[in-house]
């Protein structure tokens, strides 16, 4: 299959991008192209333009500090699942990253390209909710931030604007006591996840102390799990808490918004969804005994 006709521009550096989508409005960038261009050759997008962005090496790489992972928008998934320092300073979003597709996608696909595409059946989207990320956009009155839980907004929606492109993403490093894991149900033939969920929890003295859990898939955009989070603060992660917190994945939220497609209905992806959140936890629990941070 052939996209329609459009127009491409190739940025090298970030204003050279701005100035192609003020001059190119309705321009769609291309960073991995694995979600784009599918797309756009089954007809479902045609954008006029497209501003290539792949090229601009400084909105590529991992950096870590004390505090703060910052991850370039242009950084594929293989070099996020490889690096040592970013799987001890945000191990969920790591774990995230070696689960997606095959090795072609992982090869290719960007964490930015991932976030703003803002698919509900994407991985990443959950795993920076779960890790309490900030998403760094820049447009043209320069950079402002929007925290992960204000970001998704909707299937295919965020709260970037027309002519801002996302630069990278900010991950608190974790504490010596703090775990991160992500499981996923993934779909036999595409990989994508049917079900996804990552949790970033901290203890003390083997309570936890705070919980950060969420969840891809199971409505049309990533989510928080806010009864499994209230479950497990105060607690110790024995079996009967998992379970407890697991049950509760679905308090607070609407049934009514979870998804039903060709491969799960909805009352059946509630129940995927309570598995994956008392695999996510035994997984964190498991790990709790060899904290993250410690060597
Ligand atoms: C066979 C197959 C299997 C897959 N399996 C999975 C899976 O298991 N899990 C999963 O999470 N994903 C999966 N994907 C999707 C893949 O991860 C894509 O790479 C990802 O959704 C988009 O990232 P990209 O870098 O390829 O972006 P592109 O396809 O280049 O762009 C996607 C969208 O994001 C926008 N965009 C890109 N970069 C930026 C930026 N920096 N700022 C603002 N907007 C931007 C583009 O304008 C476009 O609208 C799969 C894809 C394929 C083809």
């Amino acid at each position: 299959m052939f996209p329609a006709e459009f127009d491409y521009f190739r940025a090298t550096t970030v204003d050279e991008a701005l100035a192609l989508l003020d001059a190119n409005p309705e321009a769609e960038l291309l960073a991995g192209g694995h979600s784009l261009l599918p797309t756009m050759k089954l007809g479902l997008a045609s954008p006029p333009a497209v501003v290539d962005i792949s090229g601009i090496d400084a909105l590529s790489g991992v950096e870590v500090d004390g505090e703060v992972a910052r991850v370039g928008a242009l950084t594929r998934y293989v070099t996020l699942a490889d690096d040592a320092a970013l799987e001890r300073a945000s191990p969920a979003v790591t774990a995230a990253a070696a689960a997606i597709g095959d090795v072609q996608v992982r090869n290719r696909g960007t964490i930015g390209g991932n976030l703003a595409h803002a698919d509900p059946a994407s991985d990443l989207p959950a795993a920076v909710l779960a890790s309490d990320a900030t998403l760094v956009l820049v447009g043209p009155d320069g950079e402002r931030t929007v925290p992960a839980d204000d970001f998704f907004l909707a299937i295919f929606t965020t709260a970037k604007e027309e002519g801002e492109l996302l630069a990278r993403v900010e991950l608190p490093v974790l504490g010596e006591e703090s775990v991160g894991v992500y499981v996923k149900k993934p779909s036999p033939s595409s990989g994508y996840a049917v079900v996804g969920v990552a949790a970033v929890l901290g203890f003390e003295d083997g309570v936890v102390t705070n919980a950060r859990v969420a969840a891809n898939g199971a409505f049309d955009h990533a989510t928080r799990l806010p009864g499994t989070e209230d479950a497990l603060v105060d607690e110790s992660l024995d079996d009967g808490v998992i379970e407890t917190a697991a049950a509760a994945a679905m308090d607070g939220l609407d049934e009514s918004a979870l998804m039903a497609d060709h491969h799960v209905s909805a009352d059946y992806r509630a129940e995927l969804l309570r598995a994956y959140t008392a695999r996510a936890l035994t997984q964190a629990a498991e790990r709790a005994d060899t904290p993250v941070a410690a060597d």
